[in-house]
């Protein structure tokens, strides 16, 4: 088993390296694509969630085997580091391991209160993000869009805590299900190191892509943000 691997195709975007730690993921979000990419029925993903089979034991072996040291790796992309409602303990041992043998971290959740647990082990190397799409009031639009999720209110008192604590803070803004709301976020949050934008693929939207791309970047860099625009929203924003 070869659990830290080398993401491919759109994943890529996302890190250089990556771990799946749990089988599946409780939060529910209408959109997710990770039932697809692990060929899994959507039920049977968000309600058999625990740690892979000695996964720990298994990053732990990879590590010394190949000697792994000094890469950023990104957990995690077909699940959430810290999945609401269940032990995210293999998380923090992974952790460990991968801070022990000189490796950085890349975190991206949405259940901001667990993972506040881990910052102890994290410095100014590792980076912290939270997904926020942008939401009607918040409490409303999450019932529907991320059920089984940390409330975005939680996300970023965990960002900004990191933040405050040193370590790098991202926002991955995929999918945007509410254009005006991430615009909003731009405008106001002072505690964000890196955006990452991108558009709902899959599901009909009635945002305007283009309209939203450009005056989010113009956002960003009248903020002197650092930011990437992920290729599919990019697309859109080059079309006449
Ligand atoms: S948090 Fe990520 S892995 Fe979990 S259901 Fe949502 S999109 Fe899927």
């Amino acid at each position: 088993m070869k659990p830290i691997y080398i993401p491919k195709g759109k994943a890529k975007e996302y890190g250089d390296y990556a771990i799946n730690i749990y089988t599946g993921c409780p939060h529910r979000c209408y959109y997710c694509f990770a039932p697809n990419v692990l060929h899994r029925k959507k039920e049977d993903f968000h309600t058999y969630v625990e740690p892979r089979k000695n996964i720990v034991e298994e990053v732990r072996k990879q590590v010394e085997r190949e000697g792994i040291t000094n890469k950023l790796i990104h957990l995690c992309f077909t699940c959430d580091p810290y999945p609401k409602g269940y032990d995210s303990t293999p998380t923090r041992e992974i952790i460990k391991i991968l801070k022990d043998s000189g490796n950085h971290i890349q975190i991206l959740t949405k259940n901001g209160t667990d993972a506040l647990r881990d910052f102890d082990l994290l410095d100014k190397n590792d980076w912290f993000g939270i997904t926020y799409a942008g939401y009607d009031g918040w409490y409303n639009d999450i019932s529907t869009s991320e059920p089984n999720a940390g409330n975005p209110q939680d996300r970023l008192f965990a960002l900004a805590t990191a933040y405050n604590k040193g370590i790098k803070t991202w926002v991955s803004a995929e999918p945007v299900l509410n254009d005006i709301d991430v615009l909003n976020l731009i405008e106001l949050a002072d505690y964000v190191d890196l955006w990452k934008i991108g558009k709902l693929n899959y599901y009909p939207s009635d945002i305007n892509w283009k309209n939203f791309g450009e005056r989010a970047e113009r956002l960003l860099k009248s903020k002197r943000n650092n930011y990437y625009i992920k290729n599919s929203l990019r697309d859109e924003m080059d079309k006449e």
